[in-house]
């Protein structure tokens, strides 16, 4: 099973860097359930095998295999019939090419200009988006507040912007609100990208985008992980979960966690909340990539997020989680194969929303129930969001691409995907809180 991934580097124990020289990203599409089960058959057989995504009959899966056993798992496939292709011959190259460095005249010369660093050429530190928070909320004091709703596991402040023209619509009303996170899983770039992308036009450029910033109240929380959210960029840049140590935890105990020498760290964040938590498709052990935690809400991440929004749970009509890839707008419930009685609303809206994606440069989004698109997953937040707090309707949304770079996108994809995804939200927004 998967212990760690990925090579360390460096000689003095700390802050070493994971690299992932001449790892192959493999793309096999198995066409019969036995060809599915012989997929992740090879989990087992192989140390180390990272799913991108999971396997399904008809659908690719994504898989990159460490170098020592790429003979192997090819040789395996080809014996099994099933047809791959490979993607990537050293992942580690397209690693180091994905985000371009920026200078520090570059840096200065922004600063000086713009008043922050934000760019959306490339992706940022967190340090980097903060500030650009920061700097929203000082130049635009009457429409943007800040709001710290807790603390990561390492301490690591979560800030959530709130965009707001004011409680009551003209008539008096109590206005609606609008609640967007993203970089719940730390890999997934993008995420975090677009979610900024959405704020800047929320706030830079609100005479466009009037109907919908007065229309709601929105709360938006970028980087819902950033402990794992910086790893990536400084440790491992391949690392999903979040930065937990629950080596005291006896619920965390499992004699593969300690195979290693120490402790396998952190919980998959889109496992662990509290809403038919640990079922199926959740791992009770630390050392994988999906496990749920020790408990729910045992990560204070996924905790903060869940008492911020249950106090507002009567206000918040759309939540939108941001993760990446695939390209699919996806419909809860996650934890079962049954649709929710509303199924066909949350369908009908989101239409409106990969539609309007989509007339912006032709991305073809999938729109579907979650289990049927990908698999069943339990713990996750828009489950949570539907089920435990009673949003109607809440979206986990998988950005681009469909898996040419993955977890690799470019940084020179922010922008377009930033555009269409706003088109996307602002669609949906206008049909959901702004109707009057
Ligand atoms: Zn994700």
């Amino acid at each position: 099973m998967n212990y760690f991934f990925g090579e360390e580097d460096g000689k003095d124990g700390r802050n070493k860097k994971v690299r992932y020289n001449r790892y192959q990203l493999l793309r096999v599409t198995p066409r019969t359930m036995i060809q599915v089960d012989d997929v992740l058959s090879l989990r087992d057989d192989y140390d180390g095998l990272m799913y991108w995504t999971q396997p399904a009959k008809n659908r690719s899966a994504d898989i990159l295999v460490p170098p020592n056993f790429v003979r192997d798992v090819k040789e395996f496939m080809h014996m099994r019939g099933l047809e791959f292709v490979v993607l990537f011959k050293d992942i580690q190259k397209a690693i180091a090419q994905q985000n371009p460095r920026m200078t520090r005249d570059q840096r200065i010369e922004l600063r000086n200009t713009k008043g922050h660093e934000m760019t959306f050429k490339r992706y940022h530190r967190y340090l980097d988006m903060l500030k650009y928070l920061e700097f929203l909320s000082t130049k635009y004091p009457e429409l943007v507040d800040m709001i710290t709703i807790g603390k990561s596991s390492l301490g690591l402040p979560l800030k959530v912007i709130k965009i707001s023209t004011g409680l009551r619509t003209q008539k008096g009303d109590i206005k609606p609100a609008v609640w967007i996170d993203g970089g719940m899983h730390a890999r997934e770039w993008i995420s975090p990208a677009v979610v900024m992308y959405t704020i800047k036009q929320l706030v830079e450029n609100f005479n466009v985008n009037k109907k919908i910033v007065e229309g709601a109240d929105w709360y938006i929380l970028p980087v819902a992980n950033p402990d794992g959210y910086e790893y990536t960029h400084t440790i491992d840049r391949l690392w999903r979960k979040t930065r937990s140590n629950h080596e005291s935890d006896e619920a965390a105990r499992t004699i593969s966690s300690y195979l290693f020498g120490q402790p396998c760290r952190g919980v998959d964040m889109n496992r662990n909340w509290n809403f038919h938590w640990g079922e199926t498709g959740a791992s009770d052990d630390p050392c994988q990539e999906t496990y749920a935690g020790p408990r729910p809400f045992s990560e204070p991440e996924a905790r903060a997020i869940s008492d911020f929004i249950m106090d507002r749970k009567d206000r918040i009509k759309l939540y939108l989680t941001m993760h990446a890839y695939s390209q699919m707008w996806l419909v809860p419930w996650g934890y079962t194969n049954k649709k929710s009685k509303d199924f066909e609303d949350l369908l009908n809206m989101g239409r409106k929303a990969v539609e309007a994606l989509s007339r912006v440069s032709g991305t073809q989004y999938k729109l579907g129930h979650s289990t049927q698109l990908l698999y069943p997953a339990s713990g996750g937040s828009d489950d949570w969001a539907k089920g435990a707090a009673g949003i109607k309707y809440a979206y986990t949304v998988e950005l681009r691409d469909d898996g040419t770079y993955g977890f690799l996108l470019p940084a020179s994809e922010i922008m377009p995907t930033g555009r269409e995804t706003f088109a996307a939200i602002k669609a949906i927004a206008k049909a959901i809180v702004c109707k009057n």
